[in-house]
């Protein structure tokens, strides 16, 4: 059995390319092509030497070491926050905008909701000189004025999205749009591992230098590949699908996925989709999402912006479902709290979305012997203002 995504573009169920008939030239392009483009050893040389130069990889498999005396087990931290820009998501702009370039595109666009893959984005363009537009909601817009300032500051251009609730949902729709309108010069960079196929698999593709580097750490550290646990938070899925991309087909490795359960997963202030989502199709995608009755997407909550988002991507709707990883939801608190214990015990404050991977130590009992793996998928620079609200700092 693989948990791969099959040549149809599902993963089980889940998956698939839902989209309207104007948008399915660009889509096709990119199935087409991005298998192809990606294998070329130019490509992957090309890939590679920015990830090392730029981007600062292979990121530091850390032994945390009075974290473990506290649990009482081997927990070591994949370090994602040491990436430029703070996080995880600028292996997959990388790689997408290599992969654009190699189809002729001249003008990038992209979503965003808090600000972080817009920052992403707007890096990678002003690293390869080219134009980029970020569709964002006016309401975020506000929210993360630092985030919107990067941006321009990198030289891409904002555009509020005006319709709807003014947030990610909307300027989605605004994105899509754009390419349905400039399917000829415009590449569209998805970040996390969603929308329609191939999306979720090539953006996993990019991210899983997180899992590769992984197995050749712990072979270095601990005389072998596979850790027992590998633990991520998930708001779309994209460094959780990284960090477990090698290990997915060996189920000797427990995957757990851990998500925003906001004010409580029963609060009706949560974005806890595997306990609350019903089968769905978000951004052109069959997966689970949180929705009402009728179908309406529902407006999720958490205090994290990354993990703020009412789906999940197709590879983890599909771990959920057949049982592959175990889903763990943590609340807003619960990851506050270890935010502060983090950066007290080692030194290092994460990002809140990250805080949440780590609560997971204080909910279940791991062996003395066992080796786990947490994914630190950013840093907490951005955050130091939620921290300081929510702690009085
Ligand atoms: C965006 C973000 C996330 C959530 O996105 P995924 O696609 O689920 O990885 C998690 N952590 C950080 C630091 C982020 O910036």
């Amino acid at each position: 059995m693989s948990y791969h995504v099959n040549e149809k573009g599902y993963y089980g169920g889940f998956g698939g390319a839902y989209i309207p008939e104007m948008l399915y030239p660009n889509v096709e392009e990119l199935r087409q092509q991005y298998l192809k483009i990606t294998a070329e050893p130019s490509f992957q040389a090309e890939f590679d030497a920015l990830l090392k130069d730029y981007v600062g990889r292979p990121t530091p498999l850390y032994f945390a070491e009075r974290l473990s005396a506290k649990y009482n087990t081997k927990i070591y931290l994949k370090r994602e926050d040491l990436c430029h820009t703070g996080a995880h998501k600028v292996n997959n702009t990388i790689g997408q905008i290599l992969l654009a370039k190699r189809l002729g595109k001249t003008r990038i666009i992209a979503e965003t909701g808090a600000g972080q893959h817009g920052v992403a984005t707007a890096t990678v363009c002003a690293l390869m000189g080219l134009q980029c537009i970020v569709y964002m909601g006016e309401i975020d817009i506000e929210r993360q004025a630092p985030n919107v300032a990067r941006m321009k500051m990198l030289g891409a251009e904002v555009r509020p999205a005006l319709s709807g609730s003014r947030t990610l949902k909307d300027a989605t729709n605004e994105a899509i749009r754009d390419w349905i309108n400039n399917p000829v010069d415009t590449y569209y960079i998805i970040g996390s591992v969603v929308g329609p196929h191939p999306y979720p698999d090539m953006v996993a593709r990019f991210q899983s230098v997180i899992s590769k580097e992984i197995k050749e750490q712990l072979l270095e550290k601990e005389g072998r590949e596979n850790p027992d646990y590998v633990i991520a938070c998930v708001g779309g899925g994209s460094n959780a699908a990284g960090a477990y991309y090698h290990f997915l087909d060996n189920e000797n490795v427990t995957i757990i996925a851990v998500e925003a359960a906001g004010l409580g997963v029963d609060s009706g202030e949560s974005a806890a989709t595997s306990a609350l989502g019903k089968i769905g199709v978000i951004h052109g995608s069959k997966t689970l999402l949180m929705q009402s009755p009728d179908g309406q997407i529902t407006e999720p909550y958490s205090i994290s912006a990354g993990l703020d988002y009412p789906g999940v991507g197709p590879m983890h709707a599909h771990l959920f479902a057949s049982g592959r990883a175990e889903f763990i939801s943590i609340t807003d608190d619960q990851a506050m709290q270890f935010g502060l214990q983090l950066s007290q015990m080692e030194g290092i404050i994460p990002a809140i979305e990250s805080a949440h991977a780590f609560a997971v130590l204080d909910q279940k009992q791991f062996k003395p012997t066992d080796i786990v793996v947490i994914n630190l998928s950013g840093r907490g620079d951005k955050d130091l203002n939620t921290y300081i609200d929510y702690f009085k700092l």
